[in-house]
C-alpha cells in the first residue's frame, strides 16, 4: 500500500490559476541552448502521444469481416501511421479491456474489444499502453488480468493496471531509455465508473493523492532524466481544464513531474509550458497537455470527432549546470479526424490526418458533407489551440499545413 508522504515544505507553483499560459522569458543563455545553440549530437528523445482509443459498438459492427470472421481495425489506423511510427516512443491511451471472446465485445457503457484492436494499434506504431482508465474493470477481474496479459505478449509497455500487488510492486513505474534518455511514466485515472477494483488487483487511482506522491518520490529516488505523468481525467466534453485537472496537474508538478498528459473529456484542452518550482525547490519548465481528445471513437459531434496526435522532443540540457536539466523542443500536433465512411455494406472507420485531407485530395476521397464537418473540427481545433501555440513559442514550431 501507499504511504502518505508528509509535505516537509510548502511547495510553490508558480503561475498563476491556470488562465492560460504566460509567455515566458528566458536568460539569454537558455535561449541559446533552447533554440539555437544546442549540438546536434544531444542525447533527445521523440515523443508521439494520441488521445483516446474507444471502441463504441458501430466500430465493432464495422471492423468485422464475416467472410473471414475476424475483426480487422488495421485500415482504421493506416491513414496516421507514419506520423504514429515516426517517434521514438508512442503512447497510447487504450480506453476497452480485451475480453478475448466474441460474446463479451460491447461498446458503452463496459467496453471490451477483439485483440485485433491492440494489434493494429501495434502494428501503427503504438510502443506504450496507458491502461489505467474508467474502463479498466469494464470486464471486471478477468477482462482485466486479460487485457495486461495480452497487451504484454504483444510487447507494448504498458502501465496504470496491475495484475496482483506483486506485479504492481514490480511495476510500480514504467521506466524506458531511449537514446541515453531515461523517462519514468506514471498513469492514473479518477476512477472505475463505480465497478470495484477487483480484489487483489491495481488500477492506479488519482484519489486523494497519496498514492502519485509515494510514486512520484519512488521515481525521483531512481533519477530518471524525466518524468511523464498521464492522467485519464477532468469532467466530459468540457473544452478548457475543470478544477480537478488543474489540481492534479499541479500537485504533480510540484512533486516534481516534467510532463503531464491528460485524456478523457473526449474534447481538446489546451497544452503549453508552464515554470513550476516545485516542492524540492526546483525551478524549471514542464510539459502540460490537459486532454488529447478522442483519436478513434464513434463519437461524431462538434468537439468530440477527433483529437490530436502531440508530438515533443525532451533533450537533455548541454548546460550540465542548468535547473533546466531538460529542454523541450518541437512541441506541434497534427489534428485527426474520425471520418466514418457510410457504404452500401456497412461503415468504415478511418483516423485521417487533417493537414493531410485539408484540399480533399488525400488518398481517401471525402463526400462534401464529411469534408465540411473535417474542416469545421479543423478550424475549432486551430482556434481552440492557437492560445496554446503562441504561449509555447518560442518552441513551438506549428506544422506548416500541407496543400
Ligand atoms: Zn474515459
Amino acid at each position: 500500500m501507499h504511504s502518505k508522504t508528509k509535505r516537509t515544505q510548502p511547495g510553490r507553483v508558480a503561475f498563476a490559476a491556470f488562465s492560460g499560459f504566460i509567455l515566458l522569458t528566458f536568460p539569454c543563455c537558455f535561449l541559446m541552448n533552447g533554440l539555437t545553440g544546442a549540438p546536434e549530437d544531444a542525447a533527445s528523445v521523440r515523443l508521439t502521444v494520441v488521445g483516446d482509443v474507444m471502441c463504441h459498438a458501430p466500430q465493432l459492427s464495422a471492423a468485422y469481416n464475416a467472410k473471414k470472421k475476424v475483426y480487422e481495425f488495421d485500415s482504421v489506423f493506416a491513414p496516421v501511421k507514419d506520423l504514429l511510427s515516426a517517434a521514438d516512443l508512442t503512447i497510447a491511451n487504450l480506453e476497452t479491456t480485451l475480453p478475448g471472446s466474441r460474446k463479451q465485445y460491447s461498446g458503452y457503457p463496459q467496453f471490451g474489444a477483439p485483440d485485433s484492436l491492440a494489434s493494429a494499434l501495434n502494428n501503427s506504431g503504438v510502443d506504450i499502453l496507458t491502461l489505467a482508465n474508467n474502463h479498466s474493470v469494464d470486464k471486471l477481474k478477468a477482462g482485466m488480468l486479460r487485457t495486461i496479459k495480452v497487451v504484454d505478449q504483444m510487447g507494448f509497455e504498458h502501465l496504470g493496471t496491475y495484475a496482483s500487488l506483486d506485479d504492481h510492486k514490480k511495476r510500480r513505474a514504467l521506466f524506458i531509455e531511449r537514446n541515453g534518455i531515461r523517462l519514468a511514466f506514471l498513469n492514473y485515472t479518477y476512477g472505475t465508473n463505480g465497478i470495484r477494483v477487483p480484489k487483489g488487483t491495481v488500477v492506479n487511482l488519482i484519489g486523494k493523492g497519496a498514492g502519485i506522491a509515494a510514486d512520484l518520490k519512488y521515481v525521483r529516488e531512481r533519477k530518471p532524466d524525466g518524468i511523464v505523468v498521464l492522467y485519464h481525467f477532468g469532467g466530459e466534453y468540457l473544452r478548457a481544464p475543470d478544477a480537478y485537472q488543474k489540481k492534479w496537474v499541479d500537485f504533480a508538478l510540484d512533486h516534481g513531474a516534467d510532463v503531464v498528459l491528460g485524456g478523457h473529456p473526449h474534447v481538446l484542452q489546451p497544452f503549453g509550458v508552464r515554470k513550476v518550482t516545485d516542492r524540492y525547490g526546483e525551478t524549471r519548465e514542464r510539459l502540460i497537455a490537459f486532454s488529447l481528445g478522442n483519436f478513434v471513437s464513434n463519437q461524431q459531434r462538434r468537439y468530440t470527432d477527433g483529437g490530436k496526435i502531440f508530438h515533443f522532443t525532451i533533450q537533455r540540457n548541454p548546460d550540465s549546470e542548468s535547473a533546466q536539466r531538460l529542454l523541450f523542443r518541437d512541441i506541434r500536433y497534427d489534428p485527426v479526424w474520425v471520418y466514418v465512411e457510410r457504404k452500401k455494406t456497412g461503415r468504415s472507420y478511418h483516423v485521417l490526418p487533417v493537414n493531410a485531407y485539408l484540399q480533399n485530395k488525400g488518398p481517401i476521397k471525402l463526400p462534401k458533407n464529411a469534408y465540411e464537418r473535417m474542416m469545421r473540427f479543423y478550424k475549432d481545433t486551430t482556434a481552440h489551440l492557437a492560445p496554446s501555440v503562441k504561449a509555447v513559442a518560442p518552441y513551438a514550431t506549428p506544422r506548416p499545413a500541407a496543400d
